[in-house]
């Protein structure tokens, strides 16, 4: 089966046929630079990052755009605040920007356009839609998109226009004829950036911004148009309405939303108080887990983004590096495998699961259950400190080549296992508050317990330690522990 594609614009999973394959273009709406960002805006960029590795291993060519708003009230009030401009404060946060993509670990956007260097497609996707009769100039020099004038406006949200009309706050404005019309281009206000406009010297509406980078950098229709589901009214039915009322052919294929973080009981938002930059999230835990915790949800899901769901992530990706570090371990003695049969067609099972959970709308949450698969089995094969055989042999370097292959698409498991594992540990440990050290002690005392033939205080001490979340592992090369659930 071919990629299949959820469209908000249908509703439904549709074929995925681009414009000019091979080529596929994507756009997703970026950041508004005025502050260090939300992890809830890298759940987009993360998702992007799978969607555009698949599609280049499905055979596709892809080229991939994410803005930045370096023009807004947000960053203005900034400015003001800090007594600078808003092109410092702009720089300041496209820097920091850049920064955080860079400790995420995920593939950059081939460009990252800012508003303010196109301010004459702006200009010229604002010209086109008053010569097709869609806005209409104030007198004042506001340019106002006429909503009515865009029949179908409304099919991308799926509301119709006199619902969205019932649902808007209504402003006094003698400009407006109708009030669902939205900027286009407005004259700035002392101090503001301005630019001159054949309407006067003025400032780009928000929506406009995306149909102008679009359109100038990836033509008239793009394949993928990629945002938050909070961006889909009003940003892109205005994105919409003024890219097909300026080219009359359609703007976009695929409309692709992602879905909010949660936090508890709370949507992520920052008037709830609850926010939490990518970077405070990053150095407390770590970028992997940050992936992890985003990809295992579906895209069209809330991310359980509680500190139980945070845990709950360290924990699946502890097993996953768990396997992996064994796996490692064998590896590295260096024994020649054999082909295990029962092996190579779980594994080739697993790897045709993934493309067809791939191919249908990105189903991430199924991704990882066939990779546990594979991690269970491995397992029950092999307990640390047994001798490798050329089965096991086999198995682990198999194991390693699914996980090392198939996490490449999200940007996860490439970490030196043994010492990612070790750090993911020593997150649970914190949580449950015992240290590495009190372990390593009891253990110890444990083993010299057993070597004695004192059976009583090796279980006593054993129940002391499963008490504290931590299971054990006897093996005659010694004992290994590991953090329970
Ligand atoms: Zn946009």
């Amino acid at each position: 089966m071919s990629l299949q594609i959820y469209n908000t614009l249908s509703k439904q999973k549709e074929t995925f046929v681009p414009m000019n394959a091979p080529q596929v273009n994507i756009y997703i709406c970026g950041p508004t630079v005025y502050d260090l960002l939300h992890i809830g805006n890298f759940r987009g960029p993360i998702f992007f990052n799978l969607v555009r590795n698949w599609l280049e291993e499905s055979g596709y060519k892809v080229k991939f755009i994410q803005n930045y708003t370096d023009v807004d009230d947000k960053i203005i009030n900034r400015a003001n605040q800090e007594n600078t401009t808003s092109e410092a404060v702009a720089e300041k946060y496209i820097h920091e920007h850049k920064k955080d993509y860079s400790a995420l670990e995920i593939r950059k956007a081939d460009h990252m356009p800012r508003v303010t260097e196109h301010m004459d497609d702006i200009i010229q996707i604002i010209q086109k839609i008053i010569e097709s009769g869609h806005a209409y100039v104030a007198p004042d020099g506001e340019v106002l998109y006429s909503v009515r004038s865009f029949n179908g406006y409304g099919k991308l949200s799926h509301k119709n226009i006199d619902e969205l009309q019932a649902g808007i706050r209504v402003e006094v404005s003698e400009k407006k004829k109708d009030p669902l019309d939205f900027t286009l281009w407005k004259p700035s206000k002392p101090g503001e950036p301005t630019w001159s406009s054949p309407w006067g010297p003025g400032r780009p509406g928000w929506h406009i911004e995306c149909s102008a980078m679009a359109s100038s950098l990836l033509g008239s229709t793009i394949d993928i148009h990629g945002g938050g589901i909070d961006l889909i009214f009003p940003h892109h039915e205005n994105e919409l309405a003024q890219s097909e009322g300026a080219t009359h052919t359609t703007f976009v294929k695929y409309w692709v939303h992602w879905n909010f973080l949660n936090f508890g009981a709370h949507k992520m938002s920052k008037s709830l108080g609850n926010v939490k930059t990518a970077r405070s999230f990053i150095e407390q835990y770590n970028a992997e887990i940050l992936k992890y915790l985003m990809l295992r949800a579906h895209y069209r899901s809330l991310v359980d983004f509680s500190e139980e769901g945070i845990q709950d992530a360290i924990h699946g990706l502890a097993r996953f590096y768990s396997a992996m570090s064994v796996a490692e371990s064998i590896v590295l003695q260096n024994v020649s495998g054999q082909e295990v049969a029962e092996f190579k067609s779980l594994i080739d099972k697993t790897r045709s699961e993934i493309k067809s959970s791939l191919d249908d709308d990105f189903n991430t949450p199924k991704v990882f259950a066939a990779l546990f698969e594979v991690v269970r089995f491995f397992n029950g094969k092999y307990k640390r400190g047994q001798k490798v055989t050329p089965q096991v042999a086999y198995m682990a370097k198999e194991f390693l080549l699914l996980m090392k292959s198939r996490g490449d698409l999200m940007s996860l498991f490439q970490h030196e296992p043994e010492s990612f594992l070790k750090s993911l540990d020593n997150m649970l440990m914190i949580k449950k508050g015992i240290k590495r050290e009190e372990i390593d002690a009891l253990i110890a005392k444990r083993v010299e317990a057993r070597n004695s033939k004192d059976f009583k205080t090796s279980d006593q001490l054993r129940d002391q330690l499963v008490s504290m979340g931590i299971s054990i592992q006897d093996t005659p090369a010694g004992t290994y522990w590991e953090i329970s659930k």
